[in-house]
């Protein structure tokens, strides 16, 4: 399994280090010909939405990383990255729009937008979760299957072969979540052997 992480902006390195811990496969995608190479799997990593859309348009990433997700390659949307999958962004335009969620970006506020917790995630248990000038989910559409709830705000979801995270779990010390998008890659590709 190799799985190619989204390397132009933002905590892409953070996403490395726990696939390094999970003894898993991966390279990074910082232009067109990065797409060549073989992956079954996406990370789409936390930084700056805006700055991240624009570079995948401007590198012609956009719409072919899109076609993929869209044809069910297994994808991880970690805050930002959250953002540039949903179909719909409060007040703002989508970017690849493969997610049937609507998203508040810096929904917390300047102050209140970091911050640490510990919450239950659907299928993972309790797992530390630390937000960044958060967004969150604000509407989950039909297909969607919402995973964790903080505060009442829906902050993990899940469609098909998509899933994401308002929060950051790269930069904490569990391995649950990822864990959890490693196991949907191989339920997507069952006939593939572990190697
Ligand atoms: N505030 C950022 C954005 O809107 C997301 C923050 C993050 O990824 N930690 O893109």
């Amino acid at each position: 399994m190799v799985v190619a992480i989204l390397a132009l902006q933002g905590a892409f390195v953070e996403h490395e280090k726990m696939l390094d811990r999970l003894g898993v496969e991966y390279f990074e995608i910082r232009k067109k010909e990065d797409l060549k190479k073989e992956f079954d799997a996406l990370i789409l990593p936390g930084g700056e939405s805006t700055v991240m859309g624009k570079l995948l348009s401007e590198l012609e990433l956009m719409e072919p990383l899109r076609e993929r997700i869209q044809s069910g390659m297994p994808v991880f949307g970690t805050c930002a990255g959250m953002i540039l999958l949903a179909e719909e962004i409060e007040g703002e335009s989508p970017y690849m729009g493969t997610m049937h969620i609507r998203v508040k970006r810096n929904a917390y506020g300047r102050q209140l937008g970091s911050f640490y917790t510990e919450e239950k995630v659907k299928g993972i248990g309790i797992i530390p979760m630390t937000f960044i000038r958060a967004p969150y989910i604000e509407r989950a559409m039909e297909k969607t299957e919402v995973l964790a709830k903080v505060n009442g705000r829906i902050i993990a979801a899940k469609q098909g072969t998509q899933l994401v995270t308002a929060f950051h779990p790269e930069l904490d010390e569990d391995t649950g979540m990822h864990e959890y998008f490693l196991k949907m890659i191989k339920c997507h590709q069952p006939e593939r052997s572990e190697d």
